[in-house]
């Protein structure tokens, strides 16, 4: 616990996949519970916000930076196997968690091949793809309150629902989850795998520093943002650096060292034109952290 280094005025830039955010007051990478309740107990005395980062990949960072003390998970990414279930520390990333699957011949997980981030962003993200979306596999999790409390959630605990969990409305930390899956055929499981791998490639996904999908579907509204922002010829459209890209009209890619307020003020214009043209709020997918507007 001794060796947790609490960095000061750390860029984030380098913490999402945007490359895009100013400085965090404070900024650090445990390595275990113990380290990651030292951190909270460290904001508390100090009156610091926490806030948390996987991979970044669902992220926009204010230039300005973040005034509180920013965990990165990085460092959490321990991996049990025990017959088909995955235990695992959040901050693994989903590409090591694929490797381990395949590895040990379990199904369930294809649907997340080449899917940015970490295993905790995708839990509290209810992240979803190729039919698949993490709701079906979690079976238990162990979050960490303010208080320093762990405890385990178990399925009906969630509240998930499409890219929602019980995580987002309580301040609690993901420390660690446990997956269910199903043993299956090796060659099934690697052809899946690729098959997703390849069309993400093939969208050019990850051409560009982005973070994914900007705006949720509505599927009350039979609404696919992607298509209609597309058909309301958005795409090319562009504010400083941040570029809404020929391949999918609901990303916004740094085309050319945007500023977080290009992206945000990007996001706001659609918002706007969607709103006043279609009648139509649109419902954000990407998290906003460090802005003062309270538009996030
Ligand atoms: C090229 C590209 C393609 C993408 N494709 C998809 C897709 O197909 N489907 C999809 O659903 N998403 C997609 N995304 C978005 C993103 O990859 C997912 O939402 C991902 O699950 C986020 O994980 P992360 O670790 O990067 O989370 P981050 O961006 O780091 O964080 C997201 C949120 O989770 C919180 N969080 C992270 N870890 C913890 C923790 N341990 N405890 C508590 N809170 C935590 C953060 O505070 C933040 O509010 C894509 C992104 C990119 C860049």
């Amino acid at each position: 616990m001794n060796k947790l280094k609490l960095i000061k005025n750390q860029t984030l830039s380098k913490s999402t996949t945007l490359k895009i955010g100013g400085k965090a007051k404070f900024f650090c990478r445990p390595r275990s519970l113990n380290e990651i309740i030292h951190c909270i107990n460290f904001a508390k005395v100090n009156k610091l916000q926490v806030f948390f980062i996987g991979g970044g990949s669902n992220l926009l960072v204010s230039d300005n930076g973040i005034n509180g003390l920013v965990i990165n998970t990085c460092r959490l990414n321990k991996i049990k196997v025990n017959y088909d279930e995955i235990i695992i520390e959040s901050g693994t990333t989903i590409e090591k968690l694929n490797k381990i699957a395949i590895k040990k011949k379990l199904t369930g997980l294809e649907f997340s091949s080449g899917l940015p981030g970490t295993i905790g962003g995708a839990v509290y993200m209810n992240a979803r793809a190729y039919g698949g979306e993490f709701s079906k596999i979690v079976e238990e999790v162990e979050v960490l309150n303010y208080n320093g409390e762990l405890k385990i959630l178990r399925k009906n605990d969630f509240k998930y629902s499409y890219k929602k969990s019980v995580f987002m409305n309580d301040d609690l930390f993901i420390y660690r989850i446990k997956l269910k899956l199903k043993k299956g055929e090796p060659k099934e499981i690697r052809s899946k795998y690729k098959e997703n791998y390849i069309d993400r490639k093939k969208k050019r996904q990850y051409k560009y520093p982005s973070a994914g999908c900007i705006f949720k579907n509505n599927y009350d509204l039979n609404l696919i943002c992607g298509k209609l922002l597309d058909e309301m010829g958005l795409k090319g459209t562009n504010f400083g650096g941040a570029t809404i890209p020929d391949f999918h009209a609901n990303f916004i890619i740094n085309s050319k060292k945007a500023k977080a307020d290009d992206v945000k003020n990007l996001i706001e214009y659609i918002e706007n034109k969607v709103f006043k043209e279609k009648g139509i709020k649109l419902d954000r997918e990407i998290k906003l952290i460090g802005f003062t507007d309270h538009s996030t």
